[in-house]
């Protein structure tokens, strides 16, 4: 299929790899030019403006947060108004469901189609083609991009016909890991400070109740205190648990362990956390206990 793809970040980067070895003809854009170079070397053909990146049935974006899809969607020369009637652009951005509807109108009012497929897993799943991909939108656009999103992906999980749903499911997903991240942070403080080896703790929990990937991967990360280099960067993990709330907000449903999320994320950005894994929140715990390590 012919393709376009936006957003050669972390992410981005290793999901347009694959859909390049999958023989697709990718077109590949990126703010930042020179992020296009290992694709091309793979056999993307780098575009030099976000309409040359459009040219074909199906654009995929996957870029950082609202303000960035604003940028390359609107205005002239963005994504909008650069696709061809009929053509879909499906995206991949962890992205507000209100930005998502927008979106959903102005591709609508265009006579294009669109569908919302934001992602689980790290950049390392990204590379692999190992993400889960929470799917949204008309049957038929589905259809048409499913090939790509098995490429991409281990998993799609089709949530709705509206496409604002994946993001609403996506948003849920990233509010549970960031609580267990600080609930982790907390129950590891306190057997640390007790004196109980942190490593072997959780050696215990996830080959008992808590074997669950988020568990093992996100606990390993606070046993080691290692949260560099980022995987997934904080100030985007502050974002989707504010997009979570507005979420909540409009839907009239309080979340109060997202509002406590939301200030554990200031937290650790006002003390120059900004470079850091979204899991360093799991470390604030220990330090308000006043532990040295
Ligand atoms: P990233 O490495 O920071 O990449 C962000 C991408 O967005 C880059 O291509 C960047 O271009 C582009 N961008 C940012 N601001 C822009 C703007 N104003 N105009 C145009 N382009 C802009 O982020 P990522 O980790 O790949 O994440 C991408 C999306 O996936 C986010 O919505 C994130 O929440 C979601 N996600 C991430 C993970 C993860 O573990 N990392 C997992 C699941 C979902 P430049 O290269 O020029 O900066």
């Amino acid at each position: 299929m012919k393709v376009g793809f936006i957003g050669l970040g972390q992410m981005g980067s290793g999901m347009a790899a694959n859909l390049v070895r999958a023989g697709h003809s990718v077109t590949v854009f990126n703010r930042s030019r020179e992020k296009t170079k290992p694709l091309v070397d793979l056999g993307a053909t780098a575009a030099a403006e976000i309409a040359e990146a459009c040219g074909g049935e199906v654009v995929i974006s996957m870029l950082a947060d609202d303000h960035a899809v604003e940028n390359v969607a609107y205005g002239e020369g963005g994504i909008v108004a650069s696709l061809a009637a009929g053509a879909l652009h499906v995206s991949c951005s962890t992205i507000g469901v209100a930005q998502s509807r927008h979106l959903a109108r102005a591709h609508a009012v265009a006579g294009q189609r669109y569908v919302a497929a934001p992602v689980f897993g790290r950049p390392e799943a990204a590379a692999a083609a190992k993400l889960f991909i929470m799917a949204a939108g008309g049957r038929d656009d589905l259809d048409t991009c499913m090939p790509l999103l098995d490429a991409m992906g281990q998993r799609v999980f089709v949530m709705s016909d509206q496409p604002e749903a994946a993001n609403l499911v996506k948003l849920s997903g990233n509010f549970l890991i960031a609580a267990v991240i600080e609930s982790l942070g907390e129950a590891m403080a306190l057997v640390a400070k007790g004196g109980v080896d942190r490593h072997a703790y959780l050696e215990m929990l996830t080959s008992t109740l808590f074997g669950a990937p988020v568990y093992r991967t996100y606990g390993g990360f606070i046993a080691d205190h290692k949260h560099e280099p980022a995987g997934f960067a904080a100030p985007l993990g502050l974002k989707d648990i504010r997009l979570a709330l507005a979420a909540g907000e409009e839907l009239r449903v309080p979340m109060p362990v997202a509002s406590l999320l939301r200030d554990r994320f200031l937290t650790l950005l006002a003390h120059g956390g900004d470079h850091l894994d979204w899991s360093a929140i799991g470390q604030l715990a220990g330090k308000d206990a006043g532990s040295k390590s």
